[in-house]
């Protein structure tokens, strides 16, 4: 009999936490989630899950508008913004009831609840006012949008947490932020009919991808009716909560917009988590410090996922708990791995994109070979869209080795997913030149782009 009153106990019932909970409790160890919120943690209650929804929603209107050169005559299109919701929260709901019976199928205790730390093997259930012991403990708390962009009036700001509820579809809205969130919904917004503002504050849009993308992807933004404006931040914001509101930017212009969005990044849900307590170390910032195998510097005490300070991806999070499954309760010690890892970007246009920028190729490798196509797909000969595909790949002139693959256009998520399979298993430009093109496809460009379009040399494009 154990001296503690769980095996394992893992604080954040998302995708992190719920995979270790439910697989260790399926290995027969007596194991406890809490959870203080929803079950499914940000990616389905208020992230990838209901964005995703969002995306597919706001996407018709141009294809009704595309129907037109096809001969469909689309009569007279309304979107109902609380019907929207209506389903999609539905929808959260049957996904958060399978995290809970994955749990409870396993065994596992689910407990709604928050949970602190108060020792290396003690935890205290908020809801229930009682300690527990753990013998091993996870934190998978996750992280929570920022809230200060160090603008006046930053509370007036929606952020991803409510955006997925608001009563009403906002006519127009401002965007604060350049990454991920920021370019998603501002593409979001712009395909349900919102007047869009987006404001970043550097040279380009999401910064870190691939140069060519982020320039294209800004200029199809622009091309939607988005309007970027780059080099700005947030002065000040004033108004009502609920009503128009008023942001001045920093080249002293001002929008009024419904809305009011800040999108600037995610910090650690580690406040009043009783680390302190328990002695697990933090960086400046807050997030949990973990080894290479998601240990803290308490021997009994891991993390895993966004809490932690590696890559803020669902599929990361879960990979992680997987490696820390392997390693403790198997004798398997197994590294998580985040190198190579595929992403996509659910703008409108999508990217998708694994391995290097040529910027940060060019610093690795002496020459690259880059593989560039830039072009109108066969759908948008007859929709009348303008839009573009972009799709480059960048290959280390020496070895042949395939080092980065970035494509912007319809499908790109759904290309990078398999394209991360050859460049993880490091295919060679030869690789993909002898694989058949699927015909008539978008993708068949990536297989048949045989001469480069120019090379770089340390670190400079040379063009020919
Ligand atoms: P990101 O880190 O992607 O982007 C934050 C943005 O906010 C950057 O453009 C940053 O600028 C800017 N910023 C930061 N602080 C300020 C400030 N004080 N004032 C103005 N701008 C500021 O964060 P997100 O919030 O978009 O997303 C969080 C994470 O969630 C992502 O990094 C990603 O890991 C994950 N995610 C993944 C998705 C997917 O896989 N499709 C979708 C959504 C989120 P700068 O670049 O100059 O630092």
């Amino acid at each position: 009999m154990s001296q503690y009153d769980y095996d394992f106990f893992v604080i954040g019932g998302g995708s992190g936490g719920v995979r270790a909970g439910r697989l260790i409790a399926g290995m027969g160890k007596h194991v406890g989630v809490a959870e203080e919120y929803r079950w499914g943690g940000t990616c389905v209650i208020r992230g990838c899950v209901p964005k995703k929804l969002m995306v597919y929603a706001s996407q018709f209107s141009e294809e009704f508008e595309a129907a037109k050169g096809f001969g469909w005559s689309v009569g007279e299109s309304h979107f109902d913004w609380k019907t929207l919701i209506a389903n999609k929260d539905n929808e959260l709901e049957r996904l958060e009831g399978l995290y809970q019976k994955g749990l409870a199928n396993n065994n596992a205790d689910i407990i709604n609840s928050r949970a602190e730390l108060r020792g290396k093997h003690e935890v205290y259930l908020k809801a229930e006012d009682r300690v527990v012991t753990a013998e091993k403990i996870l934190i998978a708390v996750g992280g929570t949008p920022t809230r200060s962009s160090g603008a006046e009036g930053d509370e007036l700001c929606i952020t991803s947490d409510e955006v997925f509820h608001l009563e009403e579809m906002p006519k127009s809205i401002v965007i604060n932020g350049g990454g991920y969130i920021a370019v998603e919904f501002a593409c979001i917004f712009a395909g349900l009919g919102s007047k869009v503002t987006l404001v970043y504050r550097g040279e380009q849009i999401l910064r870190g991808f691939d140069n060519d993308v982020r320039q294209a992807l800004y200029e199809e933004m622009l091309a939607k009716g988005i309007d970027v404006r780059l080099m700005e931040t947030f002065s000040k914001i004033e108004g009502e909560k609920d009503s128009v509101k008023t942001v001045t930017l920093s080249d002293g212009s001002s929008i009024e917009a419904d809305q009011v969005m800040l999108a600037i990044g995610r910090d650690p849900m580690t406040a009043k988590l009783g680390l302190e307590a328990a002695g697990v170390a933090m960086d400046g910032r807050g997030f949990v410090k973990v080894d290479d195998y998601s240990r803290t510097n308490v021997d009994n005490i891991w993390a895993v996922g966004d809490v932690t300070n590696r890559m803020a991806l669902t599929p990361v999070a879960i990979h992680e708990s997987m490696c820390l499954i392997e390693t403790e309760f198997k004798e398997n010690p197994t590294k998580p791995d985040h190198d190579l890892i595929a992403t996509a970007v659910f703008s409108q246009p999508e990217i998708g994109t694994v391995g290097l920028s040529e910027e940060t190729a060019g610093e690795k490798y002496a020459k690259l070979n880059v593989f560039r196509a830039h072009f109108r797909p066969m759908k948008n000969t007859l929709s009348g869209s303008s839009e573009k595909m972009l799709m480059k790949i960048i290959v280390d002139a020496n070895s042949d080795v395939v080092v980065g693959l970035h494509i912007m256009g319809h499908g790109a998520g759904e290309m990078a997913q398999t394209l991360g399979i050859a460049v993880k298993m490091k295919a060679t430009k030869a690789d993909f030149d002898r694989t058949m093109a699927v015909h008539p496809t978008a993708a068949e460009e990536l297989v048949t782009m045989y001469a480069p379009s120019y090379t770089v040399l340390d670190g400079k494009r040379q063009e020919s």
